[in-house]
């Protein structure tokens, strides 16, 4: 119990489109342990999604049900620090005794013991004895079985006994919502939206970044002594955001640099209502690589291109594509441009 996270709770667990499937699951293995469609639960997924934070809540859950019940929650790396203090000790049959006991094996980021093989062998073995006895078993990974490579076929097969189920990342309401409510835990008061919503859009894919991001903010704005302001999270976050939208992310704003650059444009002509041609050119190319490349709506594409409307954004997006039919050479320049954009590019 002692290595549980307290704040790792059901309750603290944001719902949305991309975790809703894990996050029922998990729930129903907490409510009702060791049933044979559920067991081995095998819950996969990227980096910081939330792997953890579920599996530590199935535990509390159930030792809220049940004091008595044993929950071990355990890693790969305690797992195997364990085997190693066990070998040299002499003490293997208390290991064995230890994980034996169980009601609840839980055993986070599996992929880890890949390559250890005497660990692979006493997880194989205590798997096998505790799915005998009918116990739960609760695997977590980065990947799903058939993708973790080298793990010994007889492991990868079982795992697969149960239905794997995967996290993905969130999208962005569920960004948002998972910021305004860890603002609340950490007792965060008073920032504005518009503060959630650049974090929300410029990091996309892991959760643990996300709240990396609002902590960042909020301690440089106490440490300056400084309200927590759009500005501020911008500055405070520059290289982690420039990090992202290269390496992860197209977002418009990521266009609309490209673009200016490479027409040799500045991003406030574009941003402008100045109409001629070669500036309404780069303006309309950022509304049609916005919407060809991002998911945002017209409305915020035209937000993006200094608050045009919606309307605007559509006929613009339409002159791009009539001339990249007619002319070769423009083509040509669209396709250079979405290579800069491309994160290997
Ligand atoms: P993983 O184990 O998949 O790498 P974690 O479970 O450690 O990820 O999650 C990283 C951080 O993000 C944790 O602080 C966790 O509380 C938080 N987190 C992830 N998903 C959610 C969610 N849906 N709601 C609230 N917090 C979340
Ligand atoms: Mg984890």
């Amino acid at each position: 119990r002692s290595n549980l996270n307290p704040k790792y709770t059901f309750e603290n667990f944001i719902v949305g489109d991309s975790n809703r499937h894990a996050y029922a699951t998990c729930l129903a293995v907490a409510d009702l342990p060791c049933q044979d469609n559920f067991n081995p639960l095998f819950i996969y997924g990227g980096s910081g999604l939330g792997k953890t934070h579920l599996m530590q809540s199935i535990a509390h859950y159930i030792l809220q049900n049940d004091e008595n019940t044993n929950v071990l929650y355990t890693t790969s790396e305690i797992f195997t620090n364990d085997i190693i203090d066990a070998i040299q000790k002499n003490k293997t049959d208390e290991f064995r005794d230890k994980y034996r006991r169980v009601d609840v094996l839980l055993i986070d980021d599996i992929q880890e013991i890949i390559g250890r093989e005497r660990t692979q062998q006493e997880f194989f073995n205590t798997f096998n004895y505790l799915y005998e006895a009918k116990k739960q078993i609760i695997i977590s990974s980065d990947k799903p079985p058939k993708e973790i490579k080298s793990l010994e076929e007889r492991l990868r097969s079982r795992f697969e006994w149960g239905v794997p189920i995967d996290i993905h990342a969130p999208d962005y309401e569920t960004r948002m919502a998972i910021l305004r409510n860890k603002a609340e835990l950490n007792g965060l008061a008073s920032i504005p939206d518009s503060v959630f919503n650049y974090i929300a859009e410029n990091i996309v894919s892991n959760v643990r970044e996300l709240e990396g991001a609002l902590n960042k903010i909020s301690v440089y704005a106490k440490l300056m002594n400084l309200d927590i302001t759009e500005d501020l999270a911008k500055d405070t976050l520059k290289d982690l955001i420039s990090k992202e939208t290269t390496s992860l992310v197209i977002t418009p704003d990521l266009i609309l640099s490209t673009v200016a650059d490479h027409m040799d444009i500045s991003i406030e002509d574009i941003k402008s209502k100045k109409r001629s041609a070669d500036i309404a050119t780069a303006r309309q190319l950022v509304m049609y690589l916005s919407r060809n490349l991002t998911d945002r709506s017209l409305q915020s594409i035209g937000d993006t291109v200094g608050g045009k409307d919606h309307a605007t954004v559509y006929s613009g997006i339409k002159k791009i594509e009539e001339k990249i039919k007619e002319d070769s050479q423009f083509n040509a320049t669209v396709d250079v441009i979405i290579k800069k954009l491309s994160p290997q590019g």
